[in-house]
């Protein structure tokens, strides 16, 4: 079995191509694959890594679309359509928890009837629960509730969708380029004919033609139509989630309520999150959303309505992202904007041809989205392929766990399972038959030597961070204690930094778990927080002055929190 390597930004550059996308989160990987898989050549430009915008930035529910049921039937009817498909096509990507919504006594019991008729509307399997049966299914949700209804809501882990989307697009002959940014659209006319782009790494800007430029930048779409000269209206809300230290429940618990703040708990892996809030930010904030400790406050009041064991389970990190909402100015906090997708042709729309936008829609509709924008772009290079995204199974999701599990049989029974969670039926490509390789690197994410290697050899990874988001190290309850120093040792052995230069990268990594850490340190957080600190300052020697980019001390305005909730 052979997978090929994302091709890293530094290689060879395209001049020409069919189609440019713009963005590299799962709409973008997602329409990769799909112009691929129809013979279209297509280069797409991500000026991060991927999954570093929304993607990166959510609660990783596979949404059985119930909870838009009673509220926005057309984005329901998307999001079950889609769990099912995304069970088949990516099911290493995919758990299946199942879902729970739960009434409280404060909440309105008649509105599960209404809730369990929308959800049979929009065709979820939508089944009433007697109190006690729910709370032996979900031993963590609040024991107060008088009603339930389970829900086929699931967990879906987005890094893993959009590496796997990407590896499919490169492998029908796509090119990636991460960390390129789009700094012009360049135009003929009326018409749209290629993109300037800055290799951030290089630091050399080059131009790419294509005949359609795609525009799959999220939130950031109104930045880009500006850049053609389009008015794109959309409305940044910043949805903040906080991380468990630990993975308390099993399914996905939610309120049995219209959408409000804090009211989802999902597991993922070894830990767990409660989402989110929903607050107006200005396009300028998009790439500096800092929380504060309020919405953390918040999320922990709220997130223990559903389940009172958040109060005292360690928090070890929160993060925030921008919904890509096209704009309502109506909704003042983006909960009534539909999460129903967005196609739109700037040549029917604004006179503008060659350029295409794809935003709205959710995590979970990310291959509607793609199949959609492919098929426009087929439209207008006058070709008829069919799509088959919705039946071809992506690279990874292949074969079963149990037999993956036989071909990597020389590690450790947990490391195995942990491996072949995070790959899928690409696990074999790991390294796993020297003591060296089956090392651990990440003794809380169980990552191995041999993992590390893979990732950096063939998944377009270029600093720590990026190696984060392949392989979840440095994600556990211990936020890189020690892994961190380990994989930069293996970073630097792969030449991806020299000896000089390894303490900064290390430092980035800390000061962007910093970022993270800060709002909510207090209690067991900080005592873990003082032990990294005393670690890398005492023992590695780093100093502040290390990190390239500190994180802003502008966190030291903020009130603190009068007592620890
Ligand atoms: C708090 C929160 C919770 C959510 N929860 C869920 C959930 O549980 N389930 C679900 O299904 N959906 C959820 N969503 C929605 C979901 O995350 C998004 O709909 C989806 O990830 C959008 O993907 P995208 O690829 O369209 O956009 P993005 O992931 O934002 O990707 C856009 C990319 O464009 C890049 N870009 C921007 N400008 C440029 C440029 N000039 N050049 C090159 N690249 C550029 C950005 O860096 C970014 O990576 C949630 C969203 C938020 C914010």
């Amino acid at each position: 079995m052979t997978v090929e390597p994302l091709v890293l930004g530094a290689l060879e550059r395209t001049t020409e191509t069919d189609v440019i996308i713009i963005g590299g989160g799962a709409t973008g990987a997602g329409l990769a694959r799909d112009c691929s898989r129809r013979g279209i050549k297509c280069v797409l430009f991500e000026r991060g890594d991927l999954a570093t915008g929304a993607t990166g930035r959510n609660h990783g529910l596979l949404h059985s679309g119930a909870r838009y049921a009673v509220t926005d039937r057309d984005s329901a009817k998307e999001c079950i359509e889609e769990n099912y498909i995304l069970r088949k096509i990516a099911r290493h990507c995919v758990d299946e928890t199942d879902g729970l919504f739960i009434t409280l006594p404060e909440d309105d019991l008649e509105y599960q009837k209404n809730f369990i008729k929308a959800c049979q509307d929009a065709g979820i399997a939508a089944e009433a629960l007697e109190p006690k049966d729910a709370k032996e299914l979900e031993p963590s949700a609040n024991p107060s509730l008088i009603g339930a209804v389970k829900v086929p809501d699931g967990v879906i882990d987005p890094f893993r969708l959009t590496v796997a989307n990407m590896l499919d697009a490169v492998k029908h002959g796509a090119k990636c380029y991460t960390y390129h940014e789009v700094m012009a659209i360049l135009k003929e006319g009326a018409r749209v004919v290629g993109v300037r782009v800055l290799d951030k790494l290089s630091k050399e800007e080059y131009e790419v033609r294509a005949q359609v430029v795609v525009n799959a930048s999220g939130i950031w779409g109104t930045l880009i139509g500006s850049l053609a000269g389009v008015d794109i209206k959309m409305f940044p809300t910043r949805g903040t989630l906080l991380i468990m230290g630990h993975r308390i429940n099993q399914l996905v618990i939610n309120r049995c309520r219209k959408p409000a703040d804090a009211d989802i708990l999902v597991p993922g892996d070894t830990v767990c999150l409660i989402g989110t809030t929903s607050i107006p930010i200005k396009f300028s904030q998009l790439d500096t959303t800092r929380v504060s400790y309020q919405e953390v406050e918040l999320l922990i009041t709220e997130g223990a309505k559903l389940c009172p064991k958040l109060t005292t389970a360690r928090k070890i990190r929160c993060y925030a992202g921008s919904r890509p909402l096209v704009a309502d100015e109506a909704d003042t906090t983006g909960r009534k904007t539909s999460r129903h997708l967005v196609l739109m042709d700037h040549e029917k729309r604004d006179g503008l041809s060659g350029f295409i936008t794809i935003t709205g829609g959710k995590l979970i509709t990310y291959r509607l989205m793609a199949e959609k924008a492919t098929d426009l772009i087929c439209e207008k290079l006058k070709l008829k392929v069919p799509c088959d995204t919705a039946t071809a199974v992506l690279p990874g999701s292949g074969e079963s766990p149990d037999k993956i599990l036989r071909k990597v049989a020389p590690l450790a029974p947990t490391v195995r399972a942990a491996i072949v969670s995070r790959h899928g039926d690409l696990a074999p490509l790991v390294e796993s038959d020297t003591p060296s390789a089956s090392s651990l690197v990440c003794e809380c994410e169980l990552v191995s030597v041999g993992e590390i290697k893979h990732a950096i050899e063939s998944l377009a990874v270029h600093n720590l961070v990026d190696l984060r988001r392949r392989v979840r190290i440095g994600m556990g309850p211990c936020q890189g204690e020690l892994c961190v120093g380990r994989a930069t040792g293996l970073m630097t052995a792969a030449k991806l930094c020299t000896p000089d230069k390894a303490p900064g990268e290390l430092a980035s990594f800390l000061e962007e778990r910093w970022k993270g850490i800060y709002p909510l340190n207090w209690g067991e957080t900080i005592r873990e927080s003082e032990f990294v600190m005393w670690l890398y300052q005492s023992i590695c020697g780093l100093t502040r002055a290390d990190s390239p980019n500190p994180a802003p001390p502008e966190h030291l305005e903020d009130e603190a929190p009068t007592e620890s909730p």
